[in-house]
């Protein structure tokens, strides 16, 4: 899974970082900072973070479309071991 923000549409409401803290937050400067490969185990809070945001600029990607590497790595761990 992968994250982006399109800082196009961010108008910097900070939903995302209340609904899904460990992947959203507001630095110091007040600017909205993420985390763009988070574990999966907050999928569900991505989810709900991407649904809730009222500009609709969350974008989850799954690692086979962003041709991220640790997909590679998941996907070699159901191969045979030798
Ligand atoms: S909720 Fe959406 S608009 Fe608000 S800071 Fe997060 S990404 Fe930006």
């Amino acid at each position: 899974m992968r994250v982006t923000i399109d800082f196009e549409k961010c108008d910097s409401h900070a939903v995302c970082a209340l609904t899904a803290p460990k992947i959203f937050w507001v630095d110091d400067h007040g600017y909205t900072q993420f985390d763009p490969a988070p574990d999966e185990a907050e999928r569900e809070n991505a989810v709900r973070a991407a649904q809730q945001c009222p500009a609709q600029a969350i974008q989850i990607v799954e690692n086979r479309e962003a041709g991220c590497g640790r997909a590679s790595r998941q996907q070699g761990s159901n191969g045979p071991q030798r």
